[in-house]
């Protein structure tokens, strides 16, 4: 299923539904190609390093029924405003999504407007992620693990350093620190 309105809507409605209009607010949703429309908040933590994105949960979900996520969106709130911005996912969440290919469709801010939303796909977003599809299935290592990729990576990295600088995964920055 594609990127809409209707699953920014439901994004919407959750974040509205969850988060009191003083605070910050946010929710996440994704369609599946089976169907499912999923919608998802944040974990919370006293310790801000350990909380969770907002799409985090529909990805945990859309993995436990072993469906395939096609598209997601990602909407935030300011305290005691109106203004629904649209939020590009995070690198990790990113990674979180490339294990359903390249192709998932992901909301992004109108430059021009960062409350209306553009349709991209994870390869749009990440060009240079697609030098490392071979090795997809194991892009959301944790850090302890990348390691364990550069030796496979760097052949591929190296010849394109300016992508490997212009990449958002932590693997690429690893490689380009
Ligand atoms: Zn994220």
């Amino acid at each position: 299923m594609k990127l809409d309105q209707r699953l920014v809507d439901a994004a919407i409605e959750l974040m509205n539904a969850h988060f009191p209009k003083g605070e910050w607010g946010g929710a996440a949703a994704m369609y599946t190609r089976e169907g499912d429309l999923l919608t998802s908040i944040g974990a919370d933590s006293p310790n801000p390093a350990a909380g969770l994105c907002y799409e985090t949960g529909c990805i945990c979900e859309a993995q436990k029924l072993g469906h395939t996520v096609t598209a997601s969106v990602c909407v935030c709130r300011p305290p005691n405003s109106d203004k629904i911005l649209i939020l590009t996912p995070c690198g990790i969440c990113q990674e979180r999504l490339f294990f359903w290919d390249s192709d998932v469709e992901v909301a992004v801010p109108d430059p021009h407007d960062p409350g209306q939303w553009i349709a991209k796909t994870l390869n749009q977003v990440q060009p240079c992620m697609v030098l490392i599809s071979s090795v997809r299935d194991k892009a959301f290592l944790c850090h302890e693990t990348h390691s364990q990729l550069i030796g496979k990576l760097f052949p591929l990295i190296s010849g394109v350093p300016a992508c490997s600088k212009q990449a958002g995964t932590p693997v690429l920055k690893m490689l380009c620190c």
